[in-house]
């Protein structure tokens, strides 16, 4: 693949520095070919393995997935955190899910395809490693293996799929022009992160308004410049209003904050009547938002990456309403990482269509700026674990690769009803309000 054919994102760098997270916190599901390869690798106890229980579990008809140790790590990985295939047969013999991690790609026009990265790769949010731009050849081979034959003919997403204007989809030129245009709008360092967003949310708005469905090539550009105009207009500068988003949107956020927030390990997902209670009682807390936070599990890179030192008193306390009060969050440290993250989404393509339950590019970005106050939300949430009355940079960092876990890939987030909540919230304008009081 040409290097113009493989969209890569240009902020981004990344290696991986083996800190196990991916092998203990994903469950590899493996085609009937892989399972065949594995099983022609033979392993036996002298690998280290052990042979209490088959390395590949079937999990349906024809559907097959690598087992995991008593502790939760893949069956593969080794005391030193390096997965046993690897070492003894190289990269390539590795199943396909486990070389893609933490790259994602997605069409993006007649051959043309679209990579992204997940932030759940603490490697990822720290920015670590090479240039992505760098391994273009690794990643095209990957590309070639992840998108096959007819899945690259894929129509663009809708830009909009809402009355009265009905669907308005252009072509895939036109579909980057809309991209270009919001890339360009979350570049703008003249103001904090929040403002940009501010401000995209105003140029949604006007899109959506508007018939464009005639407007094509070079005027697009036109149009699409005219509404980043107004809609700087719509927030000016740095002087955000701070408005407390109502109580019907705080429990719609909280219910969404608590579905990124989850880590639904095995032991979890296998548990019994006593895990499901506790779950409903831990959503009835959230949809109250009284009392104490339940707590959650980090997940596997987090804890081992982003491990909070000063986070030792286990009888420590956090209240919702502690949750409630300004953090320091508007800082330069933060907004650029957050910067990147929105960038890699949007050059990636991993916003809307088929890499987020096929919402149009507005509802899709509406989602993603969601991101924002959800991963505030939870850098409060470790910040005040550790009585502090300031996030910094790591809450932030371990928040973002909880929430990014789950972004395009919890199916709960993809229910009918999930996505309800964020139209709705963007209907009743609290999605500016969540962003401003969330970032303060
Ligand atoms: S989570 Fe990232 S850094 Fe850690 S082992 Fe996986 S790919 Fe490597």
């Amino acid at each position: 693949m040409s290097k113009s054919n493989l969209l890569l994102p240009v902020i981004q760098n990344w290696g991986c520095h083996n800190c196990g997270g991916c092998c203990r916190e994903h469950l590899i599901e493996i085609t009937a070919a892989e399972k065949q390869r594995i099983e022609n690798q033979a392993w036996t106890a002298a690998d280290g393995i052990s042979m209490e229980r088959p390395v590949i579990q079937q999990i349906g008809r024809n559907r097959y997935r690598l087992a995991h140790q008593s502790d939760g790590a893949c069956v593969f990985l080794d005391e030193g955190g390096l997965c046993r295939i690897h070492t003894k047969h190289g990269e390539p013999a590795k199943p396909l899910a486990c070389r893609t991690y933490p790259y994602a790609v997605h069409p993006a026009g007649p051959r043309k395809l679209a990579v992204s990265l997940r932030f759940s790769c603490p490697s990822v949010v720290q920015n670590l490693g090479s240039s992505v731009d760098s391994q273009k050849a690794a990643i095209g081979q990957l590309s070639r293996e992840i998108v096959t034959g007819k899945q690259r003919d894929h129509d663009p997403p809708l830009i909009h799929n809402c009355p009265p204007h009905g669907v308005q989809q252009g072509d895939w030129p036109d579909f980057h022009r809309f991209l270009t245009a919001l890339d360009d709008c979350v570049t703008d360092d003249s103001v904090h992160l929040v403002v940009r967003l501010m401000r995209i949310l105003a140029w949604l708005e006007l899109v959506e308004q508007s018939q464009f469905q005639t407007i094509r090539g070079a005027k697009l550009d036109d149009y699409l410049s005219l509404v980043t105009k107004a809609s700087v207009k719509a927030q000016p500068d740095n002087d955000l209003p701070i408005h407390r988003p109502n109580r019907m949107a705080r429990i719609m956020f909280r219910l969404i904050a608590a579905q990124y927030a989850r880590h639904d390990t095995e032991a979890l997902v296998r548990g019994g009547l006593s895990t499901r209670l506790s779950l409903l009682n831990a959503a009835m807390r959230f949809t109250t938002g009284f009392g104490r936070v339940p707590t959650l599990n980090e997940s596997a890179s987090v804890s081992r990456v982003f491990a909070d030192p000063s986070d030792n008193d286990p009888n420590r306390t956090v209240r919702f309403s502690d949750l409630e009060i300004a953090y320091g969050g508007r800082r330069s440290d933060i907004d650029e990482l957050l910067t990147r993250y929105f960038r890699v989404k949007i050059q990636g393509l991993h916003f809307c269509g088929p890499a987020q339950f096929q919402t149009s590019l507005l509802d899709g970005f509406r989602g993603l700026a969601l991101m924002h106050p959800v991963v505030m939300w939870l850098a409060r949430l470790r910040a005040a674990r550790r009585a502090s009355e300031s996030i910094d940079l790591v809450d932030v960092q371990a928040s973002l690769a909880t929430a990014d876990h789950n972004y395009g890939y919890s199916p709960a987030l993809g229910t009918p009803s999930a996505l309800r909540r964020v139209s709705l919230l963007t209907r009743m304008k609290q999605l500016t309000s969540l962003l401003s009081w969330y970032s303060q």
